[in-house]
Order: structure tokens, then C-alpha cells, then sequence
């Protein structure tokens, strides 16, 4: 996305536009990671900006309560994760070795809902669905080391 962009985007969501909150839209927009607070904070100052953890999780807050950023919380992960809202809606694989997230794009539930929908008259409005296991790397690592 490009800058002027992100800046009407926040002018559209009435914030005002500081400069730490381009920085962290840019930051996550940029990239299909998952980061916490503490990695974003670390990646700003790497780019050599002014800024202190505790406006990192206050901008982040304002980001989240606006919608331009979600905030995920994985299950055995202390920290909350943040990424850039694409308004797509997507799932995640998380490798119980080195922790790396990896959003899939494809999801066939919401054949599945309509089907539950119609069996048990519930109106389904989301669903949400992880899967864990071991990424490529990491079961090429694990048979490595047993053979
Ligand atoms: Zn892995
Ligand atoms: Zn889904």
C-alpha cells in the first residue's frame, strides 16, 4: 500500500496523524508475519525511531480499535500478536517447534456452515480455526536428527 494511502486511512478512521502510527501500519502492512508489541517496538527502533514500548501498545491499541490492525491471540503464545487487517479472511498453521505462523488463504468451512446451519437452525456469524504441527524445516530437521 502505498503512503498516501495509509494516511487516508487513518484520517478515515479519525485519528490523527502521528507519525508513530504510519510507521507501525507500514511495518505490518508490509509483511505477512504475526508480531508482537515487543518485535515491533524492536523493528522501529531498528529503523532508527524515537519511540518507547509504552506507545507502541497504545498506538497499537488506537490501531486495533479502529480496525486497521487485528489483534491475535494464539493459543500457548503469552503475547498477543498483531498483523495488518487485509480484510481477508484467513487461517493459521503454527509450528509447535519454532513457533513460525503461516496464514492460509483458502478456507473451505463456510460450505461446512451453511451445511451445519441448515441441520441445527444456529446462525453461524464467524468461525475460528488453528492448526498445529510442524513446518517443512522443522520435520526435515526432527528426521535428521533421528536417523
Ligand atoms: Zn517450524
Ligand atoms: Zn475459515
Amino acid at each position: 500500500m502505498r503512503k498516501e494511502n495509509l494516511i487516508d486511512k487513518i484520517m478515515d478512521a479519525g485519528l490523527k496523524n502521528t507519525k508513530y502510527r504510519v510507521h507501525i501500519i507500514d511495518l505490518l502492512s508490509g509483511t505477512e508475519e504475526l508480531l508482537s508489541a515487543q518485535e515491533i517496538y524492536h523493528r522501529l527502533i531498528h529503523k532508527k525511531l524515537r519511540i518507547n514500548l509504552s506507545t507502541v501498545y497504545r498506538t497499537l491499541d488506537k490501531l486495533v480499535e479502529t480496525k486497521i490492525v487485528s489483534r491475535v491471540q494464539i493459543e500457548n503464545e503469552k503475547q498477543a500478536l498483531y498483523e495488518y487487517n487485509r480484510n481477508i479472511h484467513h487461517h493459521f498453521l503454527i509450528c509447535q517447534s519454532c513457533n513460525r505462523i503461516i496464514p492460509i488463504y483458502h478456507c473451505p468451512l463456510h460450505e461446512y456452515e451453511q451445511k451445519l446451519e441448515e441441520e441445527s437452525g444456529f446462525h453461524i456469524t464467524a468461525h475460528r480455526v488453528e492448526f498445529f504441527g510442524y513446518c517443512s524445516d522443522c520435520q526435515k530437521s526432527v528426521t535428521k536428527h533421528s536417523s
